[in-house]
C-alpha cells in the first residue's frame, strides 16, 4: 500500500495535472465509464462535526474509492487545524486490496478548481476579458488561480458579503499581473466570466447582475439548503453540471427544479460537452451555468493522478498491509 501525505500534495500536483485528471473523469461519467455512490454525510453529534463518504468507479481510469471526511468547526481555535479534514483512499478495482492513503485537504482545492476551470475552458466566450468573483475564502483563491489559465483575462472584479475577505483575492490577481476592483452586486454586468464560491444559505447573485453571454461557474452550493445565485438566472442559463443528480438535490439547481421552474432535462453534463455529444455554448449571447457540485470521482482521480506522481518521484512511502 502507498501512502502519500498531506505535506507532500502541494509539491506533486499542479493546476495542469488537477485540470487533466478532472476533465478526463467528467468525460468518462458522461460517457457511462464511471459513476459516483450515493454520498453519505452525517451530523456525528460529536465536535459539531459534520462527516461522510464520497465515493465512486472509473472503469476508464481503473480507479476506484472514496474520500472520507467532512467540517470540524472548533478545529482551528481548540487543535489548530483547519475545519475541512479529509482523506482519499483508493482500492485496486481486480482485487479489492487498499492500494493508497492520501491527503485529501489540498486536493479538494485542487480539484475544485479544476472543475470551474473546466467548464470555463468549454463553456465561456473564447473573448472573456473580464473574471467576476462572489466569494475570496479559502476556495475563492484556488478558483481564480485555475481561472484566469483559461482565458487572456485583462481585469478581475470581485463582490463579497465580507469585503474585508476582497484582498485575498485581490492578491491573486495582481499576482497574476492584473489590476482588481471592488465592485458592488450590479457591477458584476461587467464580466465575461463569473464564479461564485460562498457558504450562502440565500441567493445574492440574481439574474440582472449578469450580462448575456456570460458564463457563470456556480461552485459553493454543494449541500441541501444552500443557494448563491438566484433561480431566476438558473432557469434564464443553459445549465451544466458536474452530475445531474446531485445538481437537483444538492446543487445550485435545487431550488429551480424543486419549484418546477426547471427540468431536470434541461440540464446537462459538462462531460458530454468535452465529449462532443453536446454542443456547449450555443451563441455569444446565451448564459450559460456550471452547477458544481463537486463528486466523488473528481477527488479519486486528482489522488490517483498524485499516487502516480509520486511513485515516479520516489517520495510514496510503501508499507506492507
Ligand atoms: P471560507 O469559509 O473560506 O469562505 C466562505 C466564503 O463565503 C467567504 O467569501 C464568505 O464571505 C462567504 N460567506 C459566508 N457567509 C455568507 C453568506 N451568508 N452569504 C454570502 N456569502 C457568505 O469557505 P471556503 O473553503 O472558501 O468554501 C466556500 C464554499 O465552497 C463552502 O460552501 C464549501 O462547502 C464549498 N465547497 C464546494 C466544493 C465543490 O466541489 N462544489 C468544494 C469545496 C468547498
Amino acid at each position: 500500500m502507498i501512502i502519500v501525505p498531506e505535506k507532500e500534495i502541494g509539491a506533486l500536483l499542479g493546476r495542469k495535472e488537477s485540470y487533466s485528471a478532472v476533465e478526463q473523469v467528467f468525460a468518462a461519467m458522461a460517457s457511462g465509464d464511471a459513476y459516483n455512490f450515493p454520498v453519505v454525510r452525517e451530523a456525528i453529534g460529536h465536535a459539531d462535526a459534520l462527516y461522510g463518504f464520497k465515493g465512486g468507479f472509473d472503469r476508464a481510469g481503473m480507479t476506484l474509492g472514496l474520500k472520507a471526511g467532512g467540517y470540524w468547526p472548533n478545529n482551528l481555535e481548540t487543535h489548530g487545524l483547519i475545519n475541512h479534514q479529509s482523506t482519499v483512499f483508493l482500492f485496486d478495482p481486480d482485487t479489492g486490496r487498499v492500494k493508497a492513503i492520501v491527503g485529501g485537504n489540498l486536493l479538494t482545492a485542487l480539484r475544485t478548481a479544476a472543475a470551474s476551470s473546466v467548464s470555463i475552458n468549454h463553456l465561456a466566450r473564447k473573448d472573456a476579458k473580464v473574471i467576476g468573483m462572489v466569494g475570496a475564502g479559502h476556495q475563492a483563491t484556488f478558483q481564480l488561480r485555475a481561472a484566469l489559465e483559461q482565458r487572456d483575462f485583462e481585469k478581475v472584479i470581485g463582490w463579497n458579503l465580507h469585503p474585508e475577505m476582497l484582498p485575498n483575492i485581490e492578491k491573486v490577481a495582481n499576482e497574476a499581473g492584473l489590476p482588481f476592483e471592488a465592485v458592488e452586486l450590479p457591477g458584476l454586468t461587467e464580466a465575461d466570466v463569473i464564479v461564485t464560491i460562498t457558504s450562502s444559505f440565500e441567493p445574492t447573485l440574481l439574474s440582472e447582475h449578469v450580462s448575456d453571454g456570460t458564463h457563470v461557474a456556480c461552485m459553493g452550493t454543494d449541500t441541501v439548503g444552500k443557494q448563491e445565485v438566484g433561480a431566476d438566472l438558473v432557469i434564464r442559463a443553459s445549465v451544466f453540471t458536474d452530475e445531474v443528480a446531485q445538481a437537483i438535490t444538492l446543487g445550485e439547481s435545487q431550488h429551480a427544479v424543486a419549484a418546477g421552474d426547471k427540468a431536470e432535462a434541461d440540464i446537462h453534463q459538462i462531460g458530454a460537452v468535452i465529449n462532443g455529444t453536446h454542443a456547449g455554448r450555443n451563441s455569444d449571447d446565451e448564459v450559460t451555468l456550471f452547477d458544481g457540485t463537486g463528486v466523488g470521482l473528481q477527488d479519486l482521480a486528482v489522488a490517483s493522478a498524485v499516487v502516480d506522481l509520486a511513485v515516479k518521484q520516489g517520495i510514496a512511502i510503501e508499507v506492507d498491509f
